[in-house]
């Protein structure tokens, strides 16, 4: 029996404004020096606070929709998402449910095209730590991070894999960080990755009749491999004539396992209702252009640019464009490498071999280094076997750990010519003459 996996991803941001989303307090949770510092009656839920969305934050999630490909909605609304814990204080969570701002965009990808089915904004909860003070065992609450912007990205089911996940995740974490909207920092929990997972017989038409949400995962490599466990799991199920039960389930990483959290066996119910307190958001085509308009370029246009003017490889290609800095930096040395005659592919080479810390060697310096590396003063060749001669008669000692094995002996004498030779000569053919004359 052949089985396909059905695949789908949810994934939290946290934007990176200066204020929350509905309130003036500052955005800064994870480097606050204290806890409930930065909060307000708004970020507090205290009755009559009243939310005022940031301009900002609506902003840059349509920028990630254009990114996405996605259409943007002219007009769109806050709702009311209803459901009690201790770390949202108001009993509901400002989100948007029937008229996100964002839907229906794609990534493409070698592995296949992931579409999404839409991308809302929303504010994050505060943080629950557990913990033992004086021998009980109590949970504090820290509302820092309370009313933080959150972007939710859902995916259609179009992920076959734990690798196809990963790259997906790969491109849109690229993407996020050339558009400069968060730190989507997955240690600090700036961005929560959930996949839903299930898996059908090939040949049956439609998606399966149940789905596992794996919760909260802070690692790309860490959702494959959760999504590689639950295939496994669900294609043994399968194999035995059931169904795999629906429910929400977490990660062991030690264990390298899934663990069931609760069973979810219906839609929860969470009250949906547009926000009161926020009037309806309505976009003119001129502003969603003019944020179009300030769209950087975004990785996969760069690189076709890179391989049509620069012709360099696929793989320079993605390395060079895996940030928009080294990006900027290959092509500020391209444009002053001009006037020394080195080649984009040169430098492009020279930056990827070399690991160049582009943060402490300046585009300048760069050049230099690799003006003196590939200058090639000219020897003739009568110098060139003369150096070697004379090397080989001088060091019988060393011709002959070479021929006994030693690799070593040839560096030795390689370095022995160079000497003589003044460090003139292309070292290649040198090596190459030196081996030569060995054998
Ligand atoms: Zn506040
Ligand atoms: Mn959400």
């Amino acid at each position: 029996m052949s089985y396909t996996p059905i695949i789908g991803l949810e994934i939290h941001l946290e934007l990176k404004t200066q204020s929350k989303m509905f309130c003036g307090c500052k955005n800064d949770p994870f480097h606050a020096p204290k806890p409930n510092i930065y909060t307000c009656p708004v970020c507090l839920g205290m009755p009559g606070g009243l939310p005022v969305p940031n301009k900002k934050a609506i902003e840059w999630t349509i920028l990630l929709g254009l990114a996405l490909h996605c259409k943007v909605n002219m007009v769109s609304k806050f709702d009311r998402k209803h459901y009690f814990y201790p770390d949202l204080p108001k009993g509901y969570q400002i989100s948007q449910y029937d008229q996100p701002l964002c839907s229906g965009g794609v990534v493409s990808l070698p592995e296949g095209d992931v579409r999404i089915h839409r991308v809302h904004l929303e504010e994050d909860t505060g943080k629950l730590q557990h913990t033992t003070i004086d021998g009980k065992e109590v949970t504090l609450i820290d509302f820092n991070r309370s009313g933080v912007p959150l972007i939710e990205i859902v995916t259609e089911p179009d992920i076959r894999s734990g690798e196809h996940a990963k790259s997906f995740l790969k491109k849109l974490h690229q993407i996020i960080r050339y558009l400069d909207i968060s730190d989507a920092d997955m240690e600090k929990g700036s961005m929560r990755l959930e996949p839903n997972i299930s898996v059908k017989k090939s040949e049956d038409e439609g998606l399966p009749p149940y789905k596992v949400e794996v919760k909260n995962i802070n690692s790309f490599n860490f959702v494959k491999k959760a999504i590689e466990y639950e295939v496994d799991r669900h294609v043994s199920i399968l194999e035995s004539g059931t169904i795999p039960k629906q429910e929400t389930r977490g990660w062991n990483e030690d264990a390298g396992q899934t663990f069931s959290q609760r069973s979810k066996e219906h839609a929860e119910d969470y009250r949906y209702f547009p926000d009161p307190d926020i009037p309806p958001l309505r976009f003119t085509e001129q502003y969603i252009e003019s944020l179009r308009e300030n769209l950087p370029e975004l990785p996969e246009e760069k690189a076709r640019r890179f391989k049509e003017v620069y012709q360099l490889s696929d793989q320079s290609i993605e390395i060079l464009i895996g940030n928009r800095q080294i990006a900027q930096y290959f092509e500020d040395a391209v444009k002053e490498g001009q006037s020394h005659n080195l080649s984009p592919v040169t430098i492009a080479n020279w930056i990827i071999n070399k690991k160049v810390d582009i943060h402490a060697v300046s585009a300048t310096d760069l050049l230099h280094q690799i003006i003196q590396a590939t200058t090639i003063i000219h020897v003739s060749d009568d110098e060139i076997q003369q150096a070697i001669q004379d090397t080989l008669s001088e060091h019988a000692k060393a011709v002959q750990d070479y021929k006994a094995g030693k690799k070593q002996a040839l560096m030795f004498l390689f370095g022995q010519v160079m000497k003589k030779l003044q460090g003139r000569g292309d070292k290649k053919i040198i090596q190459e003459r030196l081996e030569q004359s060995l054998s």
